[in-house]
């Protein structure tokens, strides 16, 4: 719903503006794409929208955690809506689709540090890598 999205951002103290709208719109239907997609969506919709302005939306977006971005170790940086559950991700070697997985304990941080060192940990980010059934049937298929 579009009116979510603008609640969300009211309450974030950002002003709704239709970029905005149109990159959270894009981030539900298309999670964990890079920021190239972002700009391919956002413009089919609105193509006076300039580039830059969709990465300071996608800047502005994070930074407020109305957006997550994850990066996994040697991909783009993709993003998401889905915020502050402490989902994990699983990532194909192969190809570079990315999953969600739901947190193995429930709750930040899920994993315990089997020596924290005296830090606060709030957060264990774990990826997943492998190879996604697709990939894998490809690795079989004559
Ligand atoms: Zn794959
Ligand atoms: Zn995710």
């Amino acid at each position: 719903m579009m009116s979510d999205f603008a609640a969300q951002l009211r309450a974030a103290s950002l002003r709704v503006t239709r970029p905005r709208m149109a990159v959270l719109a894009a981030l539900r239907d298309h999670p964990h794409v890079d920021t190239d997609t972002v700009i391919s969506l956002v413009r089919a919709d609105q193509p006076m929208v300039s580039h830059q302005a969709i990465y300071d939306v996608l800047r502005a977006l994070t930074d407020a955690g109305l957006v997550r971005r994850i990066q996994p170790a040697g991909a783009t940086a993709r993003y998401e809506t889905r915020v502050a559950d402490n989902h994990h991700h699983l990532v194909c070697r192969s190809c570079g689709a990315i999953v969600d997985v739901e947190c193995a304990a429930g709750q930040a941080p899920c994993l315990t540090a089997s020596d924290d060192h005296g830090y606060v940990v709030d957060e264990a980010e774990v990826v997943f890598w492998g190879v996604c059934p697709d990939c894998a049937a490809d690795r079989i298929a004559p």
